[in-house]
């Protein structure tokens, strides 16, 4: 039987997701490239289109496209969120992969999961800011690529929803666990951009040193599993290796470890159901005699209370996902300090009670609002 090729688009592939995504598909035979999308890295661009000689390709910005349609003429270019939604429900693409970073990557996602595409999901702020225009249906045509969903999809697979106490995320705790309150007022730059284990990209280690990122995972578990915030607790586990848990009714938990390295979780996503053969080094077990767990510092690390909040109201989620967005780019600027980033969320969210969000449309408007607020009120701890 001659198996029919498996058409991918990468959304964000200079990024570090896509990257990764690129380097588990180069020697495949199953699985092809049809499209690429990239923002702002053309040089790297040029170089992953001369390799996987993609047939549409869409950029950011319009004279990028048309110097790169001078460059390529066998491919067609497109640009902006027009160029990302023809990319996301192109007709023959069987898995789209959402790997822009932040809120920009809802579009792709949205028109995919509406025109019925198989999502794997890295931009986990599309489920956060937009989770609640999605059906439960819907999502079920997402797989995670974050590592912590990947884990617990991978625990639950053919478990009925009924069996599950709790869902434990873990977390490395970033680079500040051991931090007092006197030291955490003068973190710096690059202390923040210095996780312990993994290796990501500028926006999302950030997040992890203010542990938004966790919030935002919990609420991306929320959508994925559909478990309200009761069944979804978070352990400290600053070694990395267990990915995340799962405990089960009769208290009995699994686990899932694996090498910290992306290229696993967006291997179980391309491949599932399939495992595809990667010639990694087996796991040391015998090295593991350090694994603990901690319970999160909810004072220390406050951020984490907006994940209840959100899922109890969805609709605040897209000001906490852009309120942090707007922060952390001000924190990487030199702008704020790093205390100001969970100063501007906690103002934003106050400041936006209930919005009135039934469309993308809304959302992207909504969206808007949020990050002219925040702007202002970052130039305001300024002066
Ligand atoms: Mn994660």
């Amino acid at each position: 039987m001659v198996k029919k090729d498996i058409n991918i688009v990468i959304f964000g592939s200079t990024g570090t997701i896509g990257i990764n995504s690129l380097n588990v598909i180069r020697n495949s035979k199953t699985h092809k490239i049809l499209a690429l999308s990239a923002g702002k890295n053309i040089e790297l661009l040029i170089k992953q289109i001369t390799e996987f000689k993609p047939k549409y390709v869409s950029v950011s910005n319009k004279i990028d496209k048309i110097e790169l349609q001078k460059k390529f003429n066998e491919i067609k270019f497109f640009d902006g969120d027009e160029g990302l939604k023809t990319l996301a429900t192109l007709n023959n693409a069987d898995l789209i992969i959402s790997a822009i970073v932040g809120f920009a990557g809802f579009i792709p996602t949205y028109y995919a999961i509406k025109n019925n595409k198989k999502v794997a999901l890295a931009n986990k702020e599309s489920l956060v800011a937009g989770g609640f225009l999605f059906s439960k249906k819907e999502i079920k045509n997402m797989i995670p690529i974050d590592s912590e969903h990947s884990a617990i999809a991978q625990i639950l697979q053919n478990r009925d929803k009924k069996t599950i106490k709790r869902l434990i995320i873990t977390a490395s705790g970033g680079p500040f666990l051991n931090y007092s309150k006197k030291e955490m007022e003068n973190i710096t730059k690059k202390d923040a951009l210095n996780h312990p284990n993994w290796s990501m990209g500028d926006k999302i280690t950030i997040d992890s040193s203010t542990m938004v990122n966790k919030t935002l995972e919990i609420i991306e578990a929320h959508y994925f599993f559909d478990l309200p915030y009761e069944q979804i607790s978070v352990v400290i586990h600053p070694q990395s290796m267990i990915h995340s848990m799962v405990e089960f009714t009769d208290s009995s938990i699994m686990a899932q470890l694996a090498y910290p390295d992306m290229k696993i979780p967006i291997s179980q996503a391309i491949y599932y159901p399939e495992i595809e053969n990667f010639s990694y080094e087996s796991m040391d077990l015998t090295k593991l005699v350090n694994i603990s767990f901690i319970p999160p510092n909810f004072e220390k690390f406050p951020s984490l209370n907006f994940a209840k909040l959100v899922i109890e109201n969805p609709k605040l989620g897209v000001v906490l996902n852009r309120a942090n967005e707007v922060a952390v780019e001000a924190f990487l600027n030199d702008k704020i300090k790093w205390n100001d980033i969970y100063k501007t969320i906690k103002t934003a969210i106050e400041n936006y009670n209930l919005a009135n969000i039934n469309s993308i449309e809304d959302l992207k408007k909504v969206d808007n609002e949020v990050k002219i607020f925040t702007q202002n009120l970052i130039d305001s701890f300024q002066k």
